[in-house]
């Protein structure tokens, strides 16, 4: 356990020494700047100034990988990752089954389906496209407020022989403050009743301008059940993904972002997560939220064992200590004490913010320290 100065603390904290002195004295201790107090005084003095909680100890310096940027030439080339949304009957989920159908690779593979929260198609032209499985506006903003942007398009499905509903208007606020670029996908076209026209007027009373209505955001009309459309539908995502360059560094230790997880009676904990840079290996040692661990075997959504995954492929992990949290960060690390040492000291600080934010907790804790 490390101790810390007052004044270092306050320096920190940008706050004055002064302060820090004062709010001491009242927890009951005489201490001056120039001494030192330890790490949960330390601690409890942050919250009190409404600072966030950052340990300061070798495990969370080490552990931040914010500041850890890629350089340039180690950048290369990733598959897009989609998310799609749109109001409820609109046809998202005969969409993304539509889209699976077209992977060349599951034709090869005879067509079995894992589903894993996730899945990647190869296209006709060898293009691969990840499209995250789990259409909902509620995964999408939970995950952003987690701080897991992992979506580089969203696809907006508005079904042609309805409108533009609560749903659709969501997705479009949700999108816009997210900073994803959008493809509105005019579904059901196959109807009788389809009125595609109808929909690219409607969303422009949204600030959706689709291209045929001179805007910039591209439109595409599609049947899951024809079939129509779907290729043009993955040409233009190959072009948004194209003028966004989406890179990252496949060649270092791997991180990625749990997309959902659960206990499994029989395999354990299990992880579908999304490779954000780096290369996933099995044998690898992790720290995934408050859990460590070890990749034993990953599975991808066709079911098969594979041994490494690339930016931007989702992967089911098999191996972590517990279940971690949709949004959590899947970090490699160099050895398993390592591994136990951040996953421990994440542990212990979640508990500290449980006690620290809890009204009657910190009335004890004063009262013991008085
Ligand atoms: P979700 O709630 O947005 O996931 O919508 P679903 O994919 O479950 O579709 C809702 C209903 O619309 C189902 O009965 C689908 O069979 C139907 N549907 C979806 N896409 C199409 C389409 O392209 N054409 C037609 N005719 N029906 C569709
Ligand atoms: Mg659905």
């Amino acid at each position: 356990p490390e101790a810390i100065t007052v004044q270092e603390l306050a320096n920190r904290m940008a706050e004055k020494g002064a302060d820090l002195v004062k709010a001491l004295f009242k927890m009951g201790m005489m201490v001056t700047v120039n001494q030192t107090i330890d790490q949960d005084t330390a601690e409890l003095l942050v919250t009190e100034f409404g600072h966030n909680i950052q340990r300061v100890s070798e495990a969370d310096v080490d552990i931040d990988t914010a500041a850890d940027v890629d350089a340039e030439d180690t950048l290369k080339p990733r598959p897009p990752v989609v998310t799609i949304m749109g109001h409820v009957d609109h046809g998202k989920t005969s969409l993304l089954d539509a889209l699976r159908g077209t992977d060349v690779v599951r034709g090869e593979a005879g067509g079995i389906t894992q589903h894993i929260g996730a899945y990647q198609i190869k296209t006709k032209g060898g293009d691969l496209i990840t499209f995250l499985d789990t259409p909902g506006h509620e995964a999408f903003t939970e995950m952003r407020m987690r701080g897991a942007n992992v979506t580089d398009i969203v696809i907006l499905v508005v079904a042609a022989d309805d409108g533009i509903m609560p749903q659709t208007i969501e997705a479009i606020n949700h999108t816009k403050a997210a900073g994803v670029p959008m493809i509105v996908a005019i579904t059901k076209s196959d109807k009788h009743e389809a009125n595609p026209q109808k929909i690219r007027e409607r969303l422009l009373e949204h600030e959706v301008i689709v291209e045929q209505m001179s805007g910039d955001v591209q439109d595409v009309e599609v049947s899951a059940k024809t079939g129509a459309g779907l290729d043009e539908l993955i040409e233009k995502i190959l072009l948004q993904a194209e003028l966004m360059e989406l890179k990252a560094n496949p060649d270092r230790a791997a991180e990625a972002t749990v997309i959902e997880a659960k206990l499994d009676k029989g395999k354990g904990p299990l992880a579908t997560v999304l490779i954000t840079r780096g290369t996933l290996k099995v044998g690898d040692i992790l720290v995934v939220g408050t859990h460590s661990g070890r990749v034993r075997a990953m599975l991808d959504d066709k079911g098969r064992q594979i041994k490494a995954a690339p930016p931007s492929l989702p992967v089911e992990v098999l191996g972590i200590g517990g279940v971690p949290m949709a949004g959590d960060t899947l970090t490699v690390v160099e050895s398993e004490a390592r591994a136990r040492e951040v996953a421990a000291f994440r542990q212990e600080r979640a508990t500290a913010k449980r006690t620290t934010t809890a009204p009657t907790s910190l009335e004890n804790m004063f009262s013991a320290l008085s």
